[in-house]
């Protein structure tokens, strides 16, 4: 259907079509010297000293799990609250996920406190996710992953261009992973991204995204080497010229676009500031926010279900970020968890809403958005 408001919108202009055009016309379109300098730039934007460029947000955390050492028999810290890929790299290495709760209704991101609860002498890593490009506070985080000799992985597919403390989101643990699926602030339509300033892990991360192979096809197209040796069980996780080509150009908006973000933030802020029903999490948090996402949580005598509905019928996209990943089915039966296990994350699974927010919204939309949301809990108002 056609919403009047989606949820999230793409931005793509000239500069992307000519870019595409361009490797289009150059003859090679698997990853070569176009995702060099996607790499090359990226790095540099998050002041990091390597990048990886791969096929998706879910291959950047499956190798970088395979980096850290993540194996059979461990266990991965991570939180509930989030896109189940995240969960999923643990297991796909054969780790256990171990899911910790949240900070709080005002903050969605995992706390400190959840994490050290769940540490046993099988934990080798912390997963963390800055939820909806709101960073999570790292300090005390990178303080009990120092203390218990814990790697520490960001999913930082929220927050491309987040800051804490000054340092950008991906570069705070020991590798950062970053998505260019088509509703993220930078977009590929598929891609992703490992960052990391290890040289051990890097060289790692080369190797594993290629087959575990020692020599680029796009080496050996250029007549370095006609042979090469598999050091390690490796995938084809490479990216490829043509979304490198659009990632470029979307690196030198995302400043910009992730400035008007900000703006739409502060705005819906601003307009919900009274409302009694409406909570918006993440008043306060230690750095700068991609503005990913625009979530709320409603009051509990609200029916989400009837909110989501009455945006629907009025032409508004809402959605839900996210069903607690512990209580999805897979994971109920594979590890036993059940309703109860971390209410905090529960509940913010039932009564969070998330609104609209894309660069290309007008004021006028986000002021349309919240009327549409304060008419949608009136009709939704129990009878009294
Ligand atoms: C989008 C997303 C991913 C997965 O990225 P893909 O590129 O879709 O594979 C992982 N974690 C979070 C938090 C995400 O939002």
């Amino acid at each position: 259907m056609a919403w009047e408001i989606p949820l999230s919108d793409i931005c793509m202009g000239d500069e992307e079509i000519t870019a595409v055009t361009d490797v289009l016309q150059s003859g090679w379109l698997s990853m070569g010297p176009v995702t060099e300098r996607f790499e090359d730039l990226f790095a540099r934007y998050l002041g990091v000293r390597y990048a990886f460029a791969v096929s998706n947000g879910t291959a950047a955390l499956h190798i970088a799990h395979r980096a850290a050492g993540i194996a059979n028999g461990d266990e991965v810290i991570v939180p509930s609250l989030t896109f189940v890929a995240t969960a999923n790299a643990a297991l796909y290495c054969g780790a256990r996920p171990v899911f910790a709760e949240i900070a709080g209704k005002g903050d969605f991101n995992v706390s400190c406190e959840g994490i050290v609860e769940m540490i046993t002498p099988r934990t080798r890593a912390i997963t963390v996710v800055h939820y909806a490009g709101y960073p999570c506070d790292m300090g005390p985080i990178l303080e009990v992953a120092g203390e218990h000799d814990l790697a520490v992985v960001e999913d930082a597919a929220h927050a491309v261009g987040s800051e804490y403390r000054g340092k950008k989101c991906g570069t705070l643990g020991d590798l950062g992973c970053f998505s260019f699926f088509s509703n993220k602030n930078l977009v590929t339509g598929e891609g992703g991204m490992i960052v990391t300033d290890d040289d051990a892990l890097a060289e790692r991360i080369r190797i594993l995204r290629s087959h575990g192979m020692t020599a680029l096809t796009w080496d050996r197209h250029r007549g370095h080497g006609h042979s090469y040796d598999v050091l390690d069980l490796g995938y084809n996780y490479r990216i490829n010229e043509i979304a490198s080509a659009l990632g470029i150009v979307q690196l030198e908006r995302l400043a910009e676009s992730n400035r008007r973000r900000a703006r739409i933030d502060r705005l819906y802020r601003t307009l919900l500031r009274n409302s009694d029903r409406v909570g918006c999490p993440f008043a306060r948090h230690g750095g700068r926010s991609s503005c990913h996402i625009f979530p709320v949580l409603l009051s509990e005598d609200v029916s989400r279900s009837g909110v989501i509905e009455s945006m629907k019928r009025k032409g508004i996209q809402t959605s839900v970020h996210y069903p607690p990943i512990h209580l999805f089915t897979y994971y109920r039966k594979a590890f036993g968890y059940g309703k109860g296990a971390l209410p905090l994350t529960e509940y913010v699974g039932e009564h969070e809403l998330t609104l609209p927010l894309y660069p290309g919204m007008s004021d006028r939309d986000v002021h349309r958005v919240v009327d549409c949301l304060n008419e949608s809990l009136e009709s939704e108002r129990p009878a009294a």
